[in-house]
C-alpha cells in the first residue's frame, strides 16, 4: 500500500475542510489502537459527517490506492480497526443519528455510529425491543455491531445481531452505493448479499445507514442463581433445563477460577460453591412464575448448593456481577488472552475439562465462563507478561486451546472475530476451497485490497 503523499494529504484536507481531517501525530495517535491493546499508527483520520462525504472519501482513496480502516468505537478485542498497514481511519463516530424508529413496521433506522445502548433505549420508549446485547452495549456502535455480527447474552432466546439486519447502504471501495434489503421482515429475492456484509468487518464496505427489526418489550424478567460443587453438574443441569422446552433468554456459567477472581474483587454471591449459573427468564407477567417453577423443579434433581431467585434491583445486581468478570480477571495476573471459542453445545464439559488440563500444563490459570446456551466459551489464560516464561506458556496455552476446540469440530471465535490477534490462526480453520471463495468475495467488492488492509484479504 502507497503512503499518503504531500499532495495527496492536500486532497483530503480540500474534502473535510471543517477540521474533520486529523494529521498530526498527537491526533492520531488516538485512533490507532482499540481494545485488544495492539496498536499502528495512521497517517490520517476522517471523520465523514455524513454519507456524502464518506462517498467522496472512498473515491479519492481507491483512486489513490491507500488504505482506509473503518472504525467506529473501537471496542473490538482483536485489533480489527487496527490501521496496520499506516493509511487513513476513517471514524463513524459523527454519523450518529437515530432517522426512525417505527412501531408499525417495527423497525429501527439509524446511521451506522449510532451507539446500540442508545438505540434500545430510544426503542423501549415505544414499547420496542432490540435484543442484541453485547457487553459493550452503551459504548458500541450499531455499524461496530453489525460489522462483527456482536453476539451478547441474549442470543440463546432471540439470536445475534446477523438475525435482526433487516436493509443497510454501504459504501463501497471507490464510493459506489450499495443499497441492501429494506424495511421488509422477510425478503427472498436474489442472493442474500446482505449476509455476506454481516460479519465482513471492515474488509468488503462501510456501512452509512442501518435498518434493523425490533420485536415488542418483552413484560417481565427474573433471574436464578445456582451454585454448584462441581463445574459437570453445573452443565448437566443446564442442559436439563434446556430440555424442559424453556428457552431463557440468558444462560451464563461461571468455572471456579472465575468465581475467586469475582470473590477477590469483592463481589461474593456465590457463597461457597466451586460452579454456578445464572439462569434469567423474560414472559409475560402470568408466564413468569410457572417458567421458574418449572426451573425451581429441575434443578431438584441435581446436588445444588443454593438456589437463589432475583428480580427489579437484586437482579440487576447479579448481572452487573457478570459484566465485571473482565476487569475482575486481573485479580488473578496482570495481563490476559482473551479468547471466545465455541464448540458444539453436547461439548461444552469436553472443551472446559480440556482447557483445565492445559492450565495444569503450563501452571496457569485459565477462566472458562460464558453463554452456555450457545456454545460459547470464553476462555481468558491470565498470566504476567514480564515474565519470560509463563509468557511463552501462555502462548502456547492460547495455541493449544485453538487446537483442542478445532479437533472439538468448534470454532476459533463465535463474537469477536479474527482481526489481527488470530491472523495466524484462519487457515486452521477455514478450508482451502472455503477461504478461495471468501477471497473472490473480497476482490468483487474491494478489487484493490484498500478496505482494512493487512488483515488476512
Ligand atoms: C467490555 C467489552 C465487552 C464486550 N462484549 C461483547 C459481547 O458481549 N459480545 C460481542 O459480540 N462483542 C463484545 N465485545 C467486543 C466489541 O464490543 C464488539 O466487537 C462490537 O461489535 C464492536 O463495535 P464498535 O462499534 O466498537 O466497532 P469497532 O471496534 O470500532 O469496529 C469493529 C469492526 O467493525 C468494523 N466497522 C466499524 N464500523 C463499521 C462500519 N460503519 N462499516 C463497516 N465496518 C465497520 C471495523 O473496521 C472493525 O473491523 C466487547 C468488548 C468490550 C470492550
Amino acid at each position: 500500500m502507497k503512503k499518503l503523499t504531500k499532495g495527496q494529504i492536500k486532497s483530503l484536507e480540500k474534502l473535510f475542510p471543517k477540521g474533520d481531517c486529523l494529521l498530526s501525530q498527537e491526533e492520531c495517535t488516538v485512533f490507532g489502537g482499540d481494545s485488544s491493546g495492539l496498536f499502528a499508527l495512521p497517517e490520517a483520520v476522517a471523520r465523514p459527517n455524513n454519507e456524502e462525504e464518506l462517498v467522496e472519501l472512498m473515491r479519492f482513496a481507491q483512486k489513490e490506492q491507500i488504505a482506509v480502516y473503518p472504525r467506529a468505537s473501537a471496542s473490538n478485542t482483536v485489533g480489527a480497526t487496527v490501521p496496520i498497514l499506516g493509511g487513513i481511519v476513517v471514524s463513524t463516530t459523527k454519523l450518529d443519528k437515530i432517522i426512525e424508529i417505527d412501531e408499525n413496521d417495527f423497525i429501527a433506522r439509524a446511521e451506522s455510529g449510532v451507539i446500540t445502548g442508545i438505540l434500545q433505549k430510544e426503542a423501549e420508549k415505544k414499547g420496542l425491543f432490540y435484543p442484541p446485547d453485547p457487553a459493550s452495549r452503551d459504548i458500541s456502535t450499531i455499524g461496530g455491531n453489525i460489522a462483527t455480527c456482536a453476539g451478547g447474552m441474549r442470543a440463546i432466546k432471540y439470536g445475534v445481531t446477523r438475525d435482526y439486519v433487516l436493509g443497510m447502504r454501504v459504501v463501497l471501495a471507490g464510493g459506489k452505493i450499495l443499497e441492501l434489503g429494506g424495511r421488509c421482515h422477510k425478503d427472498v429475492v436474489g442472493f442474500d448479499l446482505m449476509r455476506l456484509f454481516v460479519g465482513s468487518a471492515g474488509n468488503l464496505g462501510i456501512f452509512s445507514e442501518l435498518t434493523v427489526k425490533l420485536l415488542a418489550k418483552p413484560q417481565e424478567t427474573a433471574t436464578v442463581l445456582v451454585g454448584f460443587s462441581h463445574l459437570e453438574e453445573a452443565l448437566k443441569a443446564s442442559q436439563k433445563v434446556l430440555l424442559q422446552g424453556i428457552t431463557p433468554r440468558a444462560m451464563e456459567f461461571f468455572d471456579a477460577q472465575t468465581i475467586d477472581a469475582l470473590k477477590k474483587a469483592g463481589d461474593d454471591i456465590f457463597q461457597n460453591a466451586q460452579a454456578a449459573l445464572f439462569i434469567q427468564i423474560d414472559a409475560t407477567r402470568e408466564n413468569r412464575e410457572n417458567e421458574l417453577m418449572l426451573i425451581k423443579k429441575v434443578l431438584k434433581n441435581f446436588s445444588c448448593l443454593f438456589i437463589e431467585e432475583a428480580q427489579e434491583e437484586k437482579e440487576k445486581y447479579f448481572w452487573n456481577v457478570r459484566s465485571h468478570i473482565s476487569q475482575a480477571a486481573f485479580e488473578l495476573a496482570p495481563n490476559k488472552l482473551g479468547m471466545d471459542i465455541v464448540v458444539p453445545r453436547g461439548k461444552i464439559a469436553q472443551a472446559v475439562n480440556a482447557f483445565k488440563l492445559i492450565a495444569e500444563k503450563h501452571s496457569l490459570n485459565i477462566m472458562c465462563f460464558g453463554h452456555i446456551g450457545d456454545g460459547n466459551i470464553h476462555v481468558s489464560v491470565m498470566y504476567d507478561k514480564f515474565n519470560t516464561a509463563e509468557n511463552e506458556h501462555a502462548e502456547e496455552a492460547k495455541k493449544e486451546i485453538f487446537q483442542h476446540t478445532l479437533g472439538l469440530s468448534g470454532s476459533i471465535s463465535g463474537e469477536h472475530g479474527i482481526g489481527l490477534q488470530k491472523l495466524a490462526f484462519l487457515d486452521k480453520q477455514l478450508g482451502k476451497n472455503e477461504r478461495e471463495y471468501m477471497q473472490a468475495v473480497k476482490d468483487l467488492f474491494d478489487p484493490l485490497g484498500i478496505l482494512n488492509a493487512g488483515k488476512g484479504w
